[in-house]
């Protein structure tokens, strides 16, 4: 199974009497299960947007985007709420993932609930993500704010997991994290790629980080990206 990029071009602020500015232009890639596509660029090149697109969250102004060889802009009702569950964001801030005013317990029951776990069944799966995301119980009684940004991201990425996601969109998934904490979370990162063979798309600015994580590797510069490897 993969996701294919196929030709996207990003513009913004196009309109009748605009031409826009031009983020990226033509920029095709493939993601596999179980693999990482490693994406690098400065700052500001649209390495986000990208991300974004590839999650389905906004539109190119170009091209297509691929999943099990459907466009995933045509999508709608029940294959649309498939394909939002399937290929999931993660993000650089993991306070941003979570309500301040949640326990996270609630955070974790509501998407339990959502996905439509049977209520007895709940706490079991709870613990089995913990254990697989190596936090006690004792978390779930906690609000965002008592826990360290490492924990946080460990949860983000334990709430994402619920979803049986087949893709995963990490930007800059340690960017925001003490360093000492940093190679833990990309640890994680790889062992739950290897156990359900997850495909990740890995946005980092941080060579070493790229080069650690990825099976392949791209760099986004000057709106075109050079696929190395
Ligand atoms: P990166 O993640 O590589 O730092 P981004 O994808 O965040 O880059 O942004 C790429 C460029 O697109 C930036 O110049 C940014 O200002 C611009 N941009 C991003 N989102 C929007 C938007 N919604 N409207 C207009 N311009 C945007
Ligand atoms: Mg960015």
């Amino acid at each position: 199974m993969s996701l294919k990029i196929k030709n996207l071009s990003k513009k913004y602020g196009a309109g009748l009497f605009s031409e826009g500015t031009e983020i990226f232009r033509e920029v095709s890639f493939t993601l596999e299960a179980g693999k990482t596509f490693g994406l690098m660029g400065p700052s500001g090149v649209g390495k986000s947007t990208l991300g974004r697109i590839t999650a389905g969250l906004e539109k190119p102004t170009d091209g297509d985007v691929f999943y099990k060889e459907t466009s995933i802009f045509g999508l709608a009702g029940a294959e649309r709420t498939a394909f939002r569950r399937k290929v999931q964001l993660m993000f650089q801030d993991p306070t941003d993932a979570f309500n301040p005013r949640k326990k996270i317990d609630r955070s974790i029951f509501e998407i339990l609930k959502l996905i439509k776990i049977p209520e007895p069944e709940r706490p079991d799966k709870t613990r089995t993500m913990l254990e697989t995301i190596g936090l006690s119980e004792e978390v779930l009684s906690r609000f965002p704010a008592q826990l360290s940004g490492g924990q946080l991201q460990r949860l983000a990425l334990g709430r994402i997991l619920l979803l049986e996601p087949a893709f995963i969109v990490l930007d800059e998934p340690t960017s925001a994290l003490d360093v000492s904490v940093q190679a833990q979370v990309l640890h994680l990162l790889k062992q739950v790629q290897e156990k359900w063979r997850i495909g990740y798309l890995l946005i980092s600015h941080d060579e070493a980080i790229i080069n650690f994580m990825s099976d392949s590797r791209g760099l986004l510069e000057n709106g075109k990206l050079r696929v190395l490897d």
